[in-house]
């Protein structure tokens, strides 16, 4: 099971955001899509960082809601832990409990395709869950 399996269910699109970009644009990105990241890009699409709400809230926190005005290059975290396609899903399970966060970008081809969230990653889980309970119960109620 890869990360590729994930992302052709939800799709390859990814929420970008730009380093000049305040921090009040970004978090009203966020609450427009849902979403609890996003990526920042630079000019070429390359990855520059990712500004996740835990980033917003504690710049609130630590500068008040002045911080809202302040560019996402100052809070973003600029070392991005990535993955790729055939990526194995217990293996980033295993990213994420290590890193301690909850999104992880996706590349492929040197290129940005998709975004894996915990979320994402528990729904897969549940749903493998279930296969298995059914299969079992059908086996049994076969036997
Ligand atoms: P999250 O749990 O995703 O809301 O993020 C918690 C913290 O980890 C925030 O400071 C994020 O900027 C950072 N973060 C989120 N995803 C990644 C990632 N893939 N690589 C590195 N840092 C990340």
């Amino acid at each position: 099971m890869s990360v590729a399996l994930i992302l052709a269910a939800k799709g390859h699109d990814v929420t970008t955001t730009q380093p000049h970009r305040t921090l009040q644009e970004a978090a009203a990105v966020l609450a427009e899509r849902g979403i609890g990241a996003v990526i920042v890009t630079g000019g070429n699409s390359e990855v520059l960082g990712i500004l996740s709400e835990r980033d917003i809230v504690r710049a609130i926190g630590r500068h008040g809601a002045g911080a809202l005005q302040d560019p996402v290059s100052k809070y973003m975290t600029s070392k991005v832990v990535t993955t790729q396609m055939d990526e194995a899903i217990d293996q980033v399970m295993e990213l994420m409990t290590a890193g301690r966060f909850r999104h992880l970008p996706v590349i492929h081809n040197g290129r940005l395709a998709g975004v894996v969230s915990i979320g994402d990653v528990v729904k897969h889980r549940l749903d493998a869950m279930d296969a298995e309970h059914r299969a079992m119960r059908e086996y049994i109620a076969s036997a």
